[in-house]
């Protein structure tokens, strides 16, 4: 009651009250024109913020729905995939290829580090028969940016597609399919998109298509060849969640007031100013050469227990964090700052995160450590982000 929730995890977010109040609305039918009309408005933005010329479907499952749909659209069992594997979400690749049948060469990135683009040309060069690499954007168990970028330059001149978890990135930092050469990128509604869990969207370059249509996907639901007919209807192929869908409108309407240059601007500040933050508090981010855009990955001190700090911050604070995730849950917490967050919601993390860890015989850091972060965001956001 005295402090006002904040939640600053990595999925889901906190809502814009637009968006709250375009979802709280009568029901309207998915099979008439005023649906209809909505379908067509939030396609001409999804392809837009997916930089991209092709259908971006919206699906009606959480993320991982969009990973196991593009798996079994893409590729028959029996044919072999390449995960570049950096933590959870990696792992979360893998598990679902050989839940399809597929083959998998797994390649282990160090946790906190970033895929190596020689790396996989010569895992391509090594396996001819290798038929797709599946990767994420940020690896969010971690806090990792993947150069998605000089990824898709090695596979786009391949045989191989670039299949490419973008669930805690897109709207978050810039990936544009089609200049990039991406096969399939998709994402979730709960995280940069400032929409509640749901929803999630997935979308196929031309190549990706041409092979899709020669895969039977085994799906009844999850059938994307269908769904893209229907899309390309201002429609659906089963009943969608349309409040989040006028949602989702909204919320592409918000982000293309701001402009998406401006966005990714405001993502990089927040970043630089976490990192910064994090550092001045006297803690150590989890990926320093590497780091994600939407969400820091924190190194905690021996001692120092996530459990214990993320209580100590929601009891005092009001406050949520995340903590780390399987061998790292314990030492590592994890500061959301997606979608709906500000440098004055950072600011208010980084100090009930000193505070708190100071309470806990933790470091205290700088004095001025809060100086430190913000002076570090008003910099970045003048600056821009690197290219
Ligand atoms: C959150 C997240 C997922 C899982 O999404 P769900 O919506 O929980 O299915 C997968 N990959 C990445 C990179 C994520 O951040």
């Amino acid at each position: 009651m005295l402090n006002k929730p904040r939640l600053l995890t990595p999925g889901p977010t906190a809502l814009p009250e637009s968006v709250r109040l375009a979802m709280a609305v009568d029901m309207i039918h998915h099979r008439k024109p005023a649906f209809k009309q909505v379908m067509a408005e939030i396609q001409v933005k999804l392809r837009h913020l997916f930089g991209t010329e092709q259908p971006v479907l919206p699906l009606s499952s959480s993320g991982t729905g969009a990973m196991t749909a593009a798996l079994c659209n893409l590729f028959q069992p029996g044919e072999k995939v390449l995960i570049l594997e950096g933590g959870n979400f990696g792992r979360r690749w893998a598990e679902i290829a050989h839940s399809r049948g597929l083959k998998t060469v797994v390649e282990s990135i160090t946790p906190g580090q970033a895929a190596d683009p020689e790396r996989l040309a010569a895992l391509l060069k090594l396996h001819p028969e290798l038929r797709g690499v599946c990767v994420q954007l940020c690896e969010t168990s971690t806090g990792v940016q993947h150069p998605v970028r000089e990824l898709a330059a090695i596979t786009s001149i391949g045989d191989a597609l670039l299949l490419v978890d973008g669930i805690s990135g897109v709207g978050i930092s810039p990936c544009p399919m089609d200049q990039w050469g991406i096969d399939c990128l998709l994402t979730g509604s709960q995280k940069g998109l400032m929409l509640p869990p749901g929803l999630s969207f997935v979308a196929f370059s031309a190549r990706a298509w041409g092979k899709a249509a020669k895969v039977d996907s085994g799906n009844f639901y999850f059938d994307l060849g269908k769904e893209k007919e229907q899309v390309l209807r201002q429609q659906t192929c089963f009943t969608p969640p349309v409040s989040l869908l006028l949602g989702l409108n909204q919320s592409l309407d918000l982000f293309f007031s701001a402009g998406l240059e401006e966005i990714y601007r405001k993502q990089w500040a927040l970043c630089s100013m976490a990192h910064r933050g994090v550092r001045a508090i006297g803690l150590k981010p989890f990926a320093p050469e590497a780091p994600a855009w939407g969400v820091t990955a924190v190194r905690l001190p021996e001692g120092l227990k996530s459990s214990a700090l993320l209580a100590e911050i929601f009891r005092n604070y009001n406050l949520v964090l995340a903590a780390g995730q399987g061998e790292f849950k314990e030492n590592l917490i994890r500061i959301g700052h997606m979608g709906w967050v500000d440098w004055a919601d950072l600011a208010a993390a980084l100090h009930a995160l000193q505070r708190s860890c100071r309470a806990l015989g933790g470091p205290s850091g700088a004095p001025d450590y809060l100086e430190q972060a913000l002076a570090e965001y008003w910099l970045a956001m003048e600056q821009g982000y690197p290219s």
